[in-house]
């Protein structure tokens, strides 16, 4: 695969049709076996994939071992690519422990008390992190990867009381849980040894044959070629991308059932980058307290532009969290019954009952399971296209975003361990939001950049000086870190948390901009840099550059809120802008 600049890959996956169901499923059980396998007979080389990266996964799994079993060199090579690229990651990852070995302390952990149970302390490891990361200069992505494996240590110290001593201790050997077979790029199309994949755009199918062991474990072609019916976003793509050698996967529904996917990949070109003297607009992003998004919008000269925009996400906490209640239930139950089960001796005829239950309980705890991420990240692409959308509509080519080192709590949800669990779930939407934005504005050719956010909340936007926030804009009694009010001392000027907070993101990225414009390098610029300019909003400049109104399913307007299908209830925008322009807004 090509990973010039220039190009993207895009996956999307497709359900192969239930003639080809049980043949791919075989296949990807023999592979699973045979991957399994090798993974375990090279986990003891794993160093070996952190320091010699070059050339293809595939060659490098070739020079220690051959296939245990057989069935044929481009098959073997599809799966020795997954083995490769399985080592290559964890090689990272063990890195990554090694550098967070010596930091690894007690202090990441908090004890047991009266209402809540022993538990991370997220301020500590983010801070020792942070501290980490200042020797390194490592860009954003490698916080969450250090963070992510600061938290299996810490998982593992619950479970053991110490600290793992090595990589290996930590993580048990990689092995698959599900099939997963990546098809060699240069096999494939019309003369490929292990499958072969043709596209008819104007038919709107690709048709795909591939070998597979049948039911004896005999090995063969596929007499038929599988029709595959292609969705319109896949070609779409195709009619301007290229296409790649596609991976086979296996999924599971919500009843358990399993099944077979083919994942597209389609490489497309990037959207050229704007040149920065043609950036006027910036739409500034911060991570909200009270709401999951805020965004205003701010021009070179400082001038806000149009109305800021809050992205709620009220009911969908409560709905997350109710999930993952559901889920802490029925771990509580399976617990329980193998407890009792284990009770029993080996020959009682209840051991078969409690067998049916559990497998009936783990089931509905993966159906949760599901359906939590589902949701997160269905949240994470609507979030990710309002922002892009308010990136056209005010015309801004610059998203200045808040860099997701900041991880804060939104202070909803019942009790101590509520609190808990939505501020993990949004970091983890977070993370998704960070991640669809910085691919989609590749594809828009948008500039997107981050910023620290440190000082952000507690600026004033309008003349730049220090200022506090409050309770609420009545209560301003007593100053409070998290108050939802922002009030300043030196000019007056109050106003919502988020939003202020949105705007100085803006202005850092204003700053980022003319340092750009004026020189052709720029630093971030800390938020008391005299360099970034107080905002000034006057309601002129407002006019929305509104996309024209397409064909949408039906949204429901209620007073100045508008409901998205599928998400009553759960996520809402909120804007100050008149019900018209809103609508159009929406789409
Ligand atoms: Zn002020």
């Amino acid at each position: 695969m090509r990973t010039s600049r220039a190009h993207q890959p895009l996956t999307y996956d497709v359900r192969l049709p239930d003639e080809a169901q049980a043949d791919a499923l075989r296949l990807l059980d023999a592979s699973r076996a045979i991957i399994n396998a090798a993974l375990t007979l090279l986990w003891p080389s794993l160093d070996e994939f952190g320091t010699d990266r070059t050339g293809p996964a595939w060659k490098q799994v070739g020079k220690y071992m051959g296939s245990p079993q057989y069935h044929g060199d481009r098959q073997w090579r599809c799966e020795s690519e997954v083995v490769g690229r399985v080592l290559r990651a964890q090689a990272e990852r063990k890195k990554a422990f090694e550098l967070v070995l010596p930091i690894l302390s007690e202090g990441f952990m908090r004890p047991k008390t009266e209402n809540r149970p022993a538990g991370k302390n997220p301020p500590a490891i983010k801070e020792a992190i942070t501290t980490l990361q200042k020797s390194l200069e490592e860009d954003e992505t490698s916080f969450v990867a250090l963070q992510n494996v600061v938290e299996q240590c810490c998982n593992f110290f619950f479970q053991h009381d110490r600290f793992p001593s090595s990589y290996e201790e930590l993580q048990p050997i990689p092995l698959l849980k599900v099939g997963l077979l990546t098809y060699a790029g240069d096999d494939g199309g019309a003369k490929g040894q292990a499958y072969r994949l043709t596209l008819d755009l104007d038919a709107g199918v690709a048709g795909f044959r591939f070998r597979y062991p049948d039911e004896a474990g005999v090995w063969h072609w596929r007499k038929v070629e599988t029709i595959i019916p292609l969705p319109d976003c896949v070609k779409e793509r195709l009619s301007h991308g290229e296409l790649m050698a596609p991976t086979l996967r296996e999924e599971h529904s919500t009843d358990g059932q399993r099944f077979a996917v083919l994942d597209f990949i389609i490489e497309v070109e990037k959207e050229a980058l704007p040149a920065w003297e043609n950036v006027e607009r910036v739409l500034g992003v911060d991570w909200g307290v009270h709401s999951l998004l805020t965004a205003t919008a701010v021009d070179e000269h400082n001038e806000q532009v149009g109305r800021p925009f809050f992205l709620d996400t009220g009911g969908f906490d409560g709905r997350q969290a109710r999930t993952r209640r559901q889920i802490d239930e029925l771990k509580k139950k399976v617990a329980r019954y193998e407890q009792e089960r284990d009770a029993l001796p080996e020959e009682h005829s209840k051991r078969a009952w409690y067998a049916k239950m559990l497998a009936l309980y783990r089931r509905e705890i993966d159906r949760c399971w599901r359906k939590y991420e589902q949701r997160n990240r269905a949240l994470a692409h609507l979030a990710s296209n309002v922002l892009l959308l308010l990136c056209q509509v005010h015309g801004c080519s610059l998203l200045s975003m808040e860099s997701l080192k900041t991880l804060k709590s939104t202070g909803r949800g019942k009790g101590v361990r509520g609190r808990w669990r939505n501020y993990r779930n949004n970091s983890t939407i977070r993370g998704e939001i960070w991640r669809l934005l910085r691919y989609k504005c590749h594809l828009l050719g948008l500039r997107f950049h981050t910023e620290l956010p440190r000082g952000t909340s507690h600026t004033c936007p309008r003349c730049g000086e220090p200022a506090k926030t409050y309770r609420s804009p009545s209560d301003r009694s007593e100053a409070v870190k998290w108050g939802r009010w922002m009030y300043c001392e030196h000019c007056q000027y109050h106003g919502d948390r988020d939003y202020c907070a949105s705007v100085n993101i803006a202005r850092l990225g204003v700053a980022y901009l003319i340092q750009m414009k004026q020189m052709g390098k720029a630093r971030s610029c800390s938020i008391a840099d005299p360099r970034v300019k107080p905002v000034s909003y006057t309601g002129t400049g407002a006019v929305l550059l509104l996309p024209p109104t397409g064909n949408h399913p039906a949204r429901n307007i209620r007073g100045k809120i508008c409901y998205y299908p599928g998400w009553l209830g759960s996520a809402f925008l909120q804007s100050s802008h008149k019900k018209q322009v809103f609508l159009r807004l929406c789409g």
